[in-house]
C-alpha cells in the first residue's frame, strides 16, 4: 500500500475529530486499519483477547459493527484468560455485552502464579508470556486464524520508545504478525485510533470499564515513557500520529548500517 494512500486516515482522523462521534470515529479508523492494512480476509476465524478493559471491549464492539461495511464474513469469538491472582473484570456483564454483539465468549483459567518455580518471582513479563501461550494454543486448538489485540495508537508508539530507549532496538508492535510456526496471526484492528478516542467511544456505548487491581501491575516505566511521550507531543494527536507513520514509512538504509 503506497505511503500516500495510508496517510489519507491522518488526515481523516483529525476531520472526523472535529465532526464525528467517538463511536464513529473508531469504526472509521478501524475499517481503515483493516483495509489498508489487510489485516482481515474472508473467512477469518478471529478470537478477541478480551481482558475486560475498555479497549479490548470497544475493539470487539468495532469488529462486530463494522463486519457489514467491511462486506467480509468473518466470525468472531472473545477469550478472556482468568487467573489465580487477579479477579478485577466483571465476567459476566462482559460475557453478556458480548454476546449482545453476537460474539461467543469463553473464559478459561489458567494458574499463572501456580505454575512459578520454587524461588520464581511473579512480574508481568511471566504473566505476559502464560497469557499469550494460553491464547495461541487455544487458537490453534479451536481452529482460529486470527488473534485480535486491543493494543491502539498509545501503546504502539509507547512500546516503540521503551523498546528504543531501554533495549536500544527499533521495534514496537506490528498491526499483523505472522507466527512462523503457528497458523495463527496477531492483528490489532485499533492500532489507527488513540486512546482518548476510544475512551470517548467507551463513554458514548456505556462501555464498562474494569479497573485493573492486579497487585504485580504497577508498570513504572511504561508510566514513565506515558508522561514523557506527553510532553514531547505536547499531548497532539497529530504529533503521534507523524511518529506512527515513521514507523512504516521512511527509507530504512538512511537509519544507520548494522554493527
Ligand atoms: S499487570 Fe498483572 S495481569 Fe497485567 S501483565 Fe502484569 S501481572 Fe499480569
Amino acid at each position: 500500500m503506497p505511503g500516500t494512500i495510508r496517510w489519507t486516515w491522518f488526515k481523516m482522523a483529525n476531520r472526523f475529530l472535529r465532526k464525528a462521534g467517538a463511536s464513529t470515529i473508531v469504526q472509521k479508523l478501524s475499517a481503515k486499519a483493516i483495509l489498508e492494512r489487510n489485516l482481515i480476509t474472508e473467512g477469518d476465524r478471529i478470537l478477541i483477547a478480551a481482558s475486560g478493559g475498555k479497549d479490548s471491549t470497544v475493539m470487539a464492539w468495532a469488529l462486530s459493527a463494522i463486519r457489514p461495511a467491511l462486506k467480509k464474513n468473518y466470525e468472531l469469538a472473545a477469550i478472556h484468560i482468568s487467573s489465580d491472582f487477579c479477579a478485577c473484570c466483571k465476567k459476566s456483564a462482559l460475557s453478556q455485552r458480548l454476546e449482545g454483539w453476537g460474539i461467543p465468549f469463553t473464559d478459561l483459567f489458567v494458574p499463572i502464579i501456580g505454575r512459578l518455580k520454587e524461588g520464581e518471582k511473579m512480574n508481568c513479563y511471566w504473566c505476559s508470556t502464560q497469557r499469550r501461550t494460553e491464547l495461541l494454543k487455544y487458537a490453534v486448538e479451536n481452529g482460529f486464524n486470527k488473534i485480535a489485540l486491543g493494543h491502539h495508537l498509545d501503546d504502539i508508539i509507547e512500546t516503540f520508545f521503551m523498546n528504543m530507549t531501554a533495549k536500544g532496538e527499533l521495534s514496537a508492535m506490528p498491526m499483523l504478525l505472522a507466527y512462523r510456526k503457528y497458523p495463527v496471526s496477531l492483528i490489532r484492528p485499533l492500532g489507527y485510533v488513540e486512546e482518548q478516542q476510544i475512551i470517548a467511544c467507551a463513554a458514548e456505548r456505556d462501555i464498562l470499564k474494569a479497573v485493573c487491581t492486579c497487585p504485580y501491575g504497577i508498570n513504572s516505566k511504561r508510566r514513565d515513557v506515558r508522561k514523557r511521550i506527553a510532553e514531547f507531543t505536547g499531548n497532539s494527536g497529530a504529533v503521534k500520529r507523524r511518529i506512527f507513520k515513521a514507523l512504516s514509512s521512511g527509507d530504512r538504509d538512511l537509519l544507520m548500517e548494522n554493527e
